[in-house]
This record gives structure tokens, sequence and C-alpha cells, in this order.
């Protein structure tokens, strides 16, 4: 499993979190200070770890749910977005969109640049791209039997030439042939040591003025931790770099701070190296990336939850005022019912706030799925006049109601019930606390 070890402190933080009774400053500051651990562990850079936690730490303690959602599922998805927006947010694919698109790939000796080399033009072989991959690495040898040797058995072409000295030359010659070939993507290798550093750079500049490629990805070894952002600024300054792949990153202690390392380089990470098997290349995204290490298998539900609930809570400014006032029509008690039914752990939410302490009897609230269809059938017999004042329901109406909706008088009875114990419930509670229910309820 990638990044498994950073993966278990931040669900172990989480945990924490999703299991206390309540929760408070404290709790925030505690699982705050767990997640600050385990990034720290991970190499992740002092001041980035600071900044992110601040962040999270302020959104927790101020932010305030939206109806509908608890105050932990809600923590929770803080701690998700500004890990992913931590992460570069948005996944950014590498885009084949002419033909042939030209990509470069740089990085140092050890990187597993070769061995990234071979996963892409195996990615893009199995999403129905033609590859054709060169070799203009001049100074290791082996090199080009080496790539040759990890896509053979894909059917993968590469040109190379072990006894051609000039790098630039023979990516310029590769690209012309495969060019001529009609592949879809061309992928050059360079070299990866030179004698020295600033060699290195040098023939990386002449070749990518040679090919003109689409793109220049950057290899990294994910095992270095933040000093990538460094070994990512030094070749960011001498091309352009488009993209860059984070390598070795299962099993490596530090692949949190290689990967927010890189992000804050400004580059955006387009793979991982997930292993040393030519499948072993991943398209990074930060969202499932984030899920999957925060182990939180039901993020994505969590997620849907927050949005539907954003489009479909009805509570409005209106609601509030009529509840403080303990006047609402039957109709508003119906959308109440509905969202409340919705809502779910909405007695929950109650508790939270502190010094509210008031917990709203089930009966008041509480409608099977049942009921509530029965509800509207009921008022969809009513009158406008009986819906805006229920009040005005005697016995003759409650029987033409009942024989109109096909129901019988006890149900409609019911209803009228539920209605009154709603609306005096809400006129008996504390105007000011209800207030205050009400603004945690996000009106
Ligand atoms: P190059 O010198 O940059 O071309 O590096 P190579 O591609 O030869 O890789 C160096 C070593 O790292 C090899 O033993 C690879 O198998 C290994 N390697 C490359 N990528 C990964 C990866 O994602 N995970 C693991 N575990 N090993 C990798």
């Amino acid at each position: 499993m990638v990044l498994d070890k950073l993966g278990q402190s931040l669900n172990n933080a989480l945990r924490k979190l999703a299991r206390a009774s309540s929760v408070d400053e404290a709790l925030v500051r505690e699982v705050v200070r767990d997640i600050q651990r385990a990034l720290l562990t991970s190499d992740v850079n002092v001041r980035l770890v600071l900044d992110l936690t601040k962040k999270i730490e302020k959104r927790a303690l101020e932010e305030r749910p939206p109806a509908g959602v608890s105050k932990k599922e809600h923590i929770i998805k803080i701690v998700y977005e500004e890990l992913t927006n931590f992460l570069g947010k948005e996944a950014k694919p590498i885009e084949i969109k002419e033909k042939p698109t030209v990509l470069l790939t740089v990085g140092i000796q050890g990187s597993g640049k070769t061995t990234s080399v071979a996963k892409l033009a195996r990615y893009f072989q199995k999403h129905g791209y033609k590859v054709g991959l060169v070799c203009s690495d001049t100074w290791r040898p082996g090199a080009y039997s080496q790539l040759k040797q990890l896509v053979e058995p894909y059917g993968i072409e590469v040109f190379g030439n072990p006894e051609e000295k000039d790098a630039v030359k023979l990516a310029r010659e590769g690209v012309e042939q495969f060019k001529k070939k009609g592949v879809d993507v061309i992928i050059v290798d360079s070299a990866g040591r030179h004698k020295e550093e600033k060699g290195l750079i040098e023939e990386m500049k002449q070749i990518s003025e040679a090919i003109n490629p689409h793109e220049v990805i950057l290899v990294i070894d994910g095992t270095i931790g933040q000093q990538a952002y460094n070994q990512a600024l030094a070749f960011k300054e001498a091309t352009p770099i488009g993209s860059i792949i984070v390598t070795k990153l299962d099993g490596s202690a530090k692949g949190g701070g290689a990967l927010s390392a890189v992000v804050a380089t400004g580059a955006p990470i387009k793979f991982i190296g997930v292993g040393e098997k030519i499948d072993d290349l991943e398209p990074f995204d930060p969202k499932r990336f984030v899920s999957r290490l925060l182990g939180l298998g039901d993020i994505q539900g969590l997620l849907e939850k927050f949005e539907e609930l954003s489009k479909e809570t009805e509570f409005t400014e209106e609601d509030v005022e009529k509840f403080l006032k303990g006047k609402f029509s039957l109709k508003d008690m119906y959308a109440q019912l509905e969202a409340m039914r919705k809502m779910g752990p909405l007695q929950q939410i109650l508790k939270m706030i502190p010094g509210l302490g008031y917990s709203i009897p089930d009966e008041v609230i509480k409608v099977s799925e049942e009921r509530l269809k029965k509800f509207k059938v009921i008022m969809d017999s009513m009158t406008e006049e009986e819906l805006e004042n229920p009040e005005i329901i005697n016995y003759s109406r409650i029987k033409r109601i009942a024989r109109g909706s096909g129901t019988s008088t006890k149900d409609v009875k019911e209803l009228l019930n539920q209605y009154k114990q709603m609306k005096k419930f809400f006129k008996g509670m504390d105007k000011r606390k209800l207030a205050k229910m009400a603004r945690k309820f996000n009106f």
C-alpha cells in the first residue's frame, strides 16, 4: 500500500475524532496535533505542515456544519479537503491532444526514470495509443537494452544506438523515425548521469530545443522526501517542466514529504510509481489519493451527503421566523418533517450544541416514510385555507378530508396531532436557544 504509515496515522487521528462522544475545542486541537505529527514523520516540510494544520484547525473550530451533517463529519470533510488542496486539488492527466505527441523525460539516475518510461509507454498503449520510445542516454551503458527489455513483451518499439555518442542527434533521429512510422505518442528518455550536473542540465536543454516536446516530464525519487523540492526547482529553472512523476511511493516512509514538496514547486504531479512492475504506475488524482490514504471507504458517500443536503435542505430565513414565532402551516411542517427525515442525526447535532441541552422528543420529529407518504395524500385533499390554517379543521372537515384522500379519520387526526405537537414544542422552547439552534443549522 502507498504511504501506508502516513495513512495509518491519519486514519488513527480521524478515528479518535469519530469515536469521541462529543467534539470540543480540546479534541479538535488534539486531532490537529496528531495530523501534524503524522505529516512530519512522513518528512513533510515543517512550514508546510504548520500552514496546513493551521488551516484545518481554524476551519474546524470556526465553521458551522450545514444542516444534517454532524460536527464530526464536517471536520473529516475539512481534513479531506485541505489535504486534497495540499496535494494539488485536481487531477491533471497528460493529454494526448495531437498525434504524435512528443514527451521528454528527465531526471537523475536512479530516480526510476527508465522504469517510468517503460511504465508510461505501457500506460498509453493500454489506452489505445501506438507508442514509440527513444533512448537518448549516451552515458549509461546498457540504458538502451534495459528499456528494450522492459517493453519488449508488449511489442513496444525502442529507437537507440549504443554506439552513438551524440544524445541530441539520437533524440532528433528517433523522433523523426517514429513520426514517419505514424505512432501516436513518442517518449524520449534522456540521460540521468553526466560527468557533472551542469552538463546534464545543458544536454537536457539541447535535446528539448531539438525535439520541441509537447511536455517535459521530470521523474523524481519519492524516497528523498522533502529534498524533492530543490531537485524539482533545479530542473524547472532549466526547462519548462510540464509534469512530474514521483516514483517508489510503495513502502517509502518519506513519500508524503516528496509529494507535498513537489506540489509546492507548482509543477503538477501526473503519475506516481507504486512498484517495480510495469503496471505499477498510477495517474495521480489528489482526491482519490487522499480518500484512499485516509482509509475512509465511505468518504465518497459522505461527500455525496453534503452535496445532497446543500441542494435539498429546505430551511430558509422565513422558516426560522415561523419556527421562532411558533407560526407555521401544515405545508411547512411537512417540509420540515421531510428535511428532518433526511437529516437523520438531528438529535445528535442538537446534543452537540453546548448549552442547548434540548433533545427533541422522538414523536415530534420522527415519522416513518410510510406515515409521511400518508400525510402527503391527506394534505392533497385539503384546501389551501386548511393547509395554511389547520385550526379551522373541525370534525366534519376531518371526515370529508378522510373520504377525499381514501384514508381514515384516525389518520387525519394523527396528522393534525403531529402538527399541534410540533407547534407546541417549538413555541415552548427558549427563543434565544432556538435562535442558536437555527444558526447551528446554518440558516
Ligand atoms: P533510472 O536510473 O532513473 O533510469 O532508474 P531505473 O528505472 O533503472 O530504476 C532504479 C531502481 O528503482 C530499479 O531497481 C527499479 O526497479 C526501481 N524502481 C523504479 N520505480 C519504482 C517504483 O515505483 N517502486 C519501486 N519499489 N521501485 C522502483
